[in-house]
């Protein structure tokens, strides 16, 4: 049997955590330690959107835009000086947008399925990506063509939940196990900090600061090749 790659990289994962009644096989990469869900049982496109529309985005739930303004506060703020910002995977109502442009900010919104105009014609200097990486199925590919978007210094804030565990020492994936985060379908890449790190030194990052929980920032490496591959 061959397991799926790593979408960091390009390596044969090996198996770490089956929940059998619902076919989500997930691998672990051994060079980076992102737990991945294996490729073939991936939700179709029409499957993610379906979910999406059901996720907790309405703009009249005050409890929503409060987690969102606790997100402005730590990864917009200090990030911020001034230039445009990209709502990378702003959902299918882009709360998050339009309480940054109610504050002021000149914000664009992506998204492949509710905002698909890629924003090629412009640069941002802040890029955010709110409870996006843990979808994204390839990660590398994506943050090279944030990348293209992005001038020396502009800055990636994001925010997904860690692997707060040892991946080698949580014996038998019993962690993961117990892991409400997993259990959401359209969850399907899991991060720790040294993932996030290789991430972005592939993709044309460096990464500058991490809280160990959930909160990552990434700067527009200067010397990096865009051209670079592997
Ligand atoms: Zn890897």
């Amino acid at each position: 049997m061959t397991f799926s790659l790593c979408p960091i990289c390009s390596v044969p994962g090996s198996p770490y955590y089956q929940i059998s009644h619902k076919n989500r096989p997930f691998l672990l990469c051994l060079e980076c330690t992102l737990i991945y869900q294996e490729e073939m049982t991936l939700p179709s496109a029409e499957e993610e959107r379906t979910r999406y529309e059901l996720h907790r985005n309405d703009p009249a739930d005050e409890g929503y835009r409060k987690w969102l303004h606790s997100f402005i506060h730590s990864s917009v703020l200090p990030w911020y000086k001034d230039g445009r910002i990209l709502d990378f995977g702003s959902g299918p109502h882009p709360v998050l947008s339009d309480l940054l442009k109610e504050q002021g900010y000149p914000v664009v919104s992506y998204d492949p399925f509710f905002a698909p105009q890629w924003p090629g014609e412009h640069d941002f200097s802040l890029i955010l990506l709110c409870e996006v990486l843990e979808h994204i199925s390839n990660p590398l590919s994506s943050f090279r063509k944030l990348c293209s978007l992005a001038s020396e210094g502009t800055v990636l804030s994001l925010k997904t939940q860690f692997l707060t565990f040892s991946v080698f020492d949580s014996e038998g994936g019993k962690d993961f196990e117990q892991w409400w985060y997993k259990e959401d379908p359209t969850h399907i890449r899991f991060y720790n900090p040294r993932s996030l790190r290789i991430l972005g030194e592939r993709s044309g990052w460096e990464l500058v600061s991490e809280d160990g929980s959930s909160l990552a920032v990434y700067k527009k490496a200067a010397s990096l090749k865009e051209s670079r591959s592997q």
